[in-house]
This record gives C-alpha cells, sequence and structure tokens, in this order.
C-alpha cells in the first residue's frame, strides 16, 4: 500500500457490508483513520476490529443515516476524537425491487428515498461544515448505473439514485462557488457482487436477507467485461476520488460497470 489517503479522517456510511466494507477496508489500508457507520451491529465491529489488528485505524458506529439527531451526535464525536474530517462516502442504501411501479407501496417508496437521498442529504449537511473547518475535503456519492439510466422493476430505485447524481453535480457547484476546498463526486456501479442483491427480492416483503449472488443468477448477468464486479473494484474507484491524485476533479461521475453503459458487446 502507498499511503494515498495517510493521516486523513474518513467516515463510510454503510461500511459493515458490500461496497461500504470494501471502501473502509481500502481507505484504512491507504493510511486514513476511518469511521464506518451502519445499522448492523454485527458485522460493524467485526470489520474494524479485524482492521485493528492487522495496525489499521479504524471505529465503528452505529448509525442509522435517515435520523438528522443520530448525524449531528457522530459529526460531533468526530470531531471529538480527530479535529477533523477530510472524507465522506457517502454510500448506505437499499433497493428495492417491485414488479411494476404500481406495486410498490408509499411506504416502501418513502423507506427507499429517505435511506438512498435524504441520508444523502444529511451526510451533506452535517459533514461539510466540518470539513470546512480544516479547509476542505472529499465527498463521494454512491450513486448507481441505475442514476443513469432506468431499469424495469427499480424505478423507485432509479429515482433515489439520479437525484444522487445531480445531487452531487449542485452540492459539487455550491462548494466550487465557496471556494471552500470541497470537491463532490458520484459513483456508479453496474452489478457488484454484495449482499444488497439478495436483499432486493425480499426487501419488499420487509426481510431482509445477506445472501451472495446465486451463481445462476451471475450467468444470467452478462456484461460487456463478461462477468458481475467486486466491491474491491469500486473501492478502487473510491480511494482515486478520496486522494489528492484527484485534486482537480470534482462534479463528475465515475462509472465502474464493466462497460454497460456504455453500449452491449458481443462476446464470442
Ligand atoms: P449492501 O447491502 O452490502 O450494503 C449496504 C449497507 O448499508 C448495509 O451494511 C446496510 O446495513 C447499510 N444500511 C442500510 N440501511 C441503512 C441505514 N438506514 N443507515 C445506515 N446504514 C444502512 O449493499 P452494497 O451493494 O454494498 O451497496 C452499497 C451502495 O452501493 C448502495 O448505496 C447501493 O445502492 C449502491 N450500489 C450497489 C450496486 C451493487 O450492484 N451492489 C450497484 C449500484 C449501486
Amino acid at each position: 500500500m502507498t499511503g494515498q489517503v495517510e493521516g486523513k479522517v474518513a467516515l463510510v456510511t454503510g461500511g459493515a457490508s458490500g461496497i461500504g466494507a470494501a471502501v473502509a477496508e481500502l481507505l484504512a489500508q491507504e493510511g486514513a483513520k476511518v469511521v464506518a457507520t451502519d445499522i448492523d451491529e454485527l458485522r460493524g465491529p467485526e470489520l474494524v476490529a479485524g482492521l485493528n489488528k492487522s495496525g489499521h485505524q479504524a471505529i465503528f458506529l452505529h448509525q442509522d443515516v435517515t435520523s438528522e439527531e443520530r448525524w449531528a451526535e457522530v459529526t460531533s464525536d468526530i470531531e471529538k476524537r480527530f479535529g477533523r474530517l477530510d472524507i465522506l462516502v457517502s454510500n448506505a442504501g437499499i433497493g428495492i425491487s417491485v414488479p411494476s411501479i404500481t406495486d410498490m407501496s408509499l411506504h416502501d417508496w418513502r423507506r427507499q428515498t429517505a435511506i438512498n437521498l435524504d441520508g444523502v442529504f444529511l451526510s451533506v449537511k452535517y459533514c461539510l461544515p466540518l470539513m470546512r473547518k480544516t479547509g476542505g475535503g472529499s465527498v463521494i456519492m454512491m450513486s448507481s448505473l441505475a442514476g443513469l439510466r432506468g431499469a424495469a422493476g427499480l424505478a423507485g430505485y432509479c429515482a433515489t439514485k439520479g437525484g444522487v447524481r445531480l445531487f452531487a453535480k449542485a452540492v459539487a457547484m455550491e462548494c466550487a462557488s465557496a471556494g471552500d476546498g470541497i470537491r463532490v463526486n458520484s459513483v456508479h456501479p453496474g452489478i457488484i457482487d454484495t449482499p444488497i442483491w439478495g436483499k432486493i427480492p425480499t426487501e419488499a416483503a420487509g426481510r431482509g436477507q445477506n445472501a451472495p449472488i446465486d451463481p445462476e443468477e451471475r450467468a444470467k448477468l452478462a456484461t460487456p467485461l463478461g462477468r458481475v464486479g467486486y466491491a474491491t473494484e469500486i473501492a478502487s474507484g473510491v480511494l482515486y476520488l478520496a486522494s489528492d491524485a484527484s485534486r482537480y476533479v470534482t462534479g463528475t461521475e465515475l462509472v465502474i460497470d464493466g462497460g454497460m453503459n456504455a453500449g452491449s458487446a458481443v462476446r464470442r
């Protein structure tokens, strides 16, 4: 590892699983002090214990990103412990799939919007003031390929992720106008093998499940590069946006999707 974010303090929401866990791990390995937050109180503490055991610096805080009260507590805790925040990865999210948008209950629409959009709004509202105190930082919002194009069965999810995409650009412009040293970008994963896929069919029924993509399902998920992606491959993109290597990059969208957004390839 090359210390690309050495000495920086990073907050990763949804840091107990999948992409968030891979991001927390890579940022810690690259020298950041990582605060991983999540509602998952089992895997979050396990992850940071593993990182600390390997000589990295990480803590876990329980946080539901939809709670404004908790955002105030988490950011104040970070300020007390570290005196700064340099990197925010607003990653926590869920996906609710329904056969048709007319099958979606208002309750599920609001729940998905609360986590995927309100959570990102609150992250910015509470983290930007802390970042400004020490001269800036990097905000990375986890959108999706579904924030760039439609997907049948995922209209509500697309609405939230499209919202995140433009929210990132608008906040980037606000920060640029203020000259506050904060860069804001969105990341757009394609199909990434994380527990979220095990949860999608059951979320609507109110049951969470943690299962990797079923091997038969995986075969159906053809992409131009011929496979699904891995959380570590998203983490690499996040590391770039978090580090000074991307110091001239703001308001942009980093698509990491095995080519899915570019078109369809014919594999021979
Ligand atoms: P995941 O289910 O493995 O991880 C999501 C994490 O968010 C979980 O640990 C979960 O406990 C946490 N979370 C859920 N609700 C929360 C809340 N209210 N407060 C705090 N934490 C909460 O899924 P993942 O695939 O790692 O997804 C991470 C992000 O990447 C999400 O925003 C998702 O929409 C996005 N994404 C994933 C894919 C993919 O194919 N896996 C593709 C595009 C975008």
